[in-house]
């Protein structure tokens, strides 16, 4: 994981001040520390079943795509409204400022799924918290919940079931 760390890119103040912007780019422009996430991120699912993988627009397409390949999982995209072309069902969300809403297809998920949510980092934990409302909206036989990177002192995690299992690869 330290091959990992090292190629973290922290950004000062993006993007706005005070935050500090944990840059993944530097890590999967970095073969083998692509071919590292995708061993470690499927590593945790390996004898789970999982079927589909929800990648978070738009970091967590990336990780969510080589999770689901390394599993022979589907991938499926959680999208920006307006984004996805047939039937959507959405989740409204508070953010630090306004809101945000997130939209899957409608058919995207069926009750024989077992289901990965993935996204590159938890923060405050509204993003995931609505992907994983509209997921279960969807009735999956079981809903799991991934990142590359916790920013544990934001208390994302609070904002997702007690019951769920959270998994990240590194933690802050
Ligand atoms: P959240 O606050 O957990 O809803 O995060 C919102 C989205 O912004 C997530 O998709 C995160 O990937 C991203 N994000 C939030 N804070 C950071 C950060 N410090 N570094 C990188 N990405 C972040």
């Amino acid at each position: 994981m330290e091959y990992i760390k090292k190629r973290i890119r922290d950004v000062v103040d993006f993007p706005q001040k005070g935050v500090v912007f944990k840059d993944l780019t530097t890590v999967f422009k970095d073969p083998r520390a692509l071919h590292i996430i995708g061993w470690d991120l499927s590593q945790i699912y390996r004898d789970k079943g999982v079927t589909k993988v929800v990648g978070i627009e738009s970091r967590g397409f990336i990780g969510g795509s080589i999770l689901a390949f390394e599993l022979g999982a589907g991938f499926v995209p959680a999208r920006k409204p307006g984004k996805l072309p047939a039937d959507t069902i959405k989740v409204t969300y508070n953010k630090e400022y306004g809101t945000d809403t997130i939209e899957m297809h409608r058919d995207a998920i069926t009750p024989d799924d077992i289901v990965v949510i993935h996204d590159d980092v938890l923060a405050t934990g509204g993003t995931m918290a609505a992907a994983f409302e509209l997921v279960k909206s969807m009735n999956p036989k079981k809903i799991y919940v991934n990142f590359i990177i916790e920013l544990s002192a934001l208390g994302g995690r609070e904002h997702l079931p007690a019951d769920v299992e959270v998994t990240s690869l590194i933690t802050y």
